[in-house]
């Protein structure tokens, strides 16, 4: 296929397709899918081989947030049974930590439900970097607290944190659809701000909220101008409880298609499958990973990932590796810039978009409008819990 050469041609370049070529990805049919997947992931090998990066999630503070972001079980009025609870201690948060490097991930990534940290807020933030650090040599922190207010950026990073995190999540002009409690404009201006405090900046999206394709495409062409240097691709996980929780809009193909128009337009950044991938992707989920560079292991803020076990086995038998510490991410062009690692994932509320499991591989596939409460396994153990947490 035509489109396709040239789209590698252009990945291969880091040369930006054009908006009618990134829609076309989005429009192939099921019959092109392989080639389309076999495409990107010829991109995606260019730049960062068949090497998987694990990050891990440690939810700091959990539910009661103020904002109103129509995807997030955490919102104001939320009837969602997610789990709600205040900043963990330093150590609670660093223990959550180390059971996933113990497991596997390089990076944690760090998490706080809320509209933006208080310096207070920064300074408990602080200590909990500093001891997942003393306890993990070499793992890298990602810090993801929302709104960022001056010089809290540069705080972090002196902190000891190697990324900021924070999620554009959908295109300029559908932005205040899905929140009204803050704009698209402050979320860039964070994003500006993390990456002006020589944070390596992660920003990315959430597809499955209603968006057209015009939408998806927007909003991936306005993360490559952005310059993150990963993109976390969540898959929205309807909770019932919250205003977007029948969107039952999304199959594997189409979040196929999705990664693959991201990988394209964003050839050289690590593009990550967040909240969702379980949920959605299913039994594909190994395919997504010609497609992807890096994953979350285990459990997501606030409903349940397949066992880290199982994201383990399914990148070994798909001939992928998982990254060491003593690997560089991001390729060496772009690797000199930020922590030299990769980016975080998600963003208050978008990674937890969650998944579920286990259960996930019987269930029938999804329909929209009609509640899955199948789907969807809320977080009961790891942080905020006495149970171990998953990885
Ligand atoms: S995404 Fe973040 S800011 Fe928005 S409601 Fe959820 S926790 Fe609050």
């Amino acid at each position: 296929m035509d489109l396709l050469n040239t789209l590698v041609d252009k990945g291969l370049r880091r040369e930006l397709p054009t908006r009618d070529e990134a829609l076309a990805v989005l429009a192939t049919s099921d019959d092109d899918l392989l080639d389309v997947v076999a495409a990107a992931g010829k991109v995606r090998r260019h730049w960062f081989g068949r090497r998987v990066k694990l990050n891990y999630l440690v939810n700091l503070k959990s539910g009661l947030c103020p904002e109103d972001c129509s995807y997030c079980s955490q919102r104001l009025g939320s009837t969602a049974g997610i789990l709600k609870y205040t900043w963990l201690k330093p150590g609670q948060a660093s223990d959550a930590a180390a059971a996933g490097v113990a497991g596997g991930a390089k990076r944690v990534c760090l998490v706080a439900s809320g509209r933006g940290p208080t310096d207070k807020d920064v300074d408990r933030v602080s200590e909990t970097i500093k001891a997942i650090k003393d306890n993990n040599e070499g793992v890298e922190v990602c810090a993801c607290l929302g709104l960022l207010s001056e010089g809290q950026a540069e705080r972090l990073r002196e902190a000891g944190a190697d990324a900021y995190n924070h999620n554009l999540n959908t295109s300029e002009a559908t932005y205040g659809e899905i929140t009204t409690t803050h704009t698209y404009e402050d979320r860039v201006d964070t994003v500006q701000k993390a990456h002006a405090a020589g944070l390596s900046a992660c920003s990315g999206l959430i597809a499955g909220m209603g968006e057209t394709d015009e939408d998806l495409v927007d909003v991936v062409f306005s993360l490559r101008e952005l310059d993150p240097d990963s993109v976390p691709v969540n898959f929205l996980i309807p909770f019932e409880g919250t205003p977007l929780g029948k969107e039952w809009n999304l199959t594997p193909q189409r979040c196929l298609r999705i990664l693959a128009m991201t990988r394209f337009v964003c050839p050289d950044v690590e593009v990550r499958i967040a909240g969702g991938r379980e949920v959605h992707l299913r039994t594909m989920q190994p395919l997504a990973l010609h497609l992807a560079n890096s994953i979350f292991l285990g459990d997501y803020l606030t409903s349940e990932g397949q066992a880290g076990k199982a994201d383990l086995e399914m990148i070994a038998d798909a001939g992928f590796e998982v990254e060491g510490t003593d690997q560089v991410t991001l390729p060496e062009h772009r690797a000199s810039g930020g922590c030299g690692g990769g980016g975080e994932g998600g963003g208050c509320g978008s990674q937890e978009s969650g998944g579920v499991c286990g259960s996930a591989g019987t269930a029938a596939p999804a329909r929209a409008d009609e509640a899955r409460t199948d789907l969807v396994a809320v977080r009961r153990r790891g942080a905020g819990t006495d149970l171990a947490p998953n990885a």
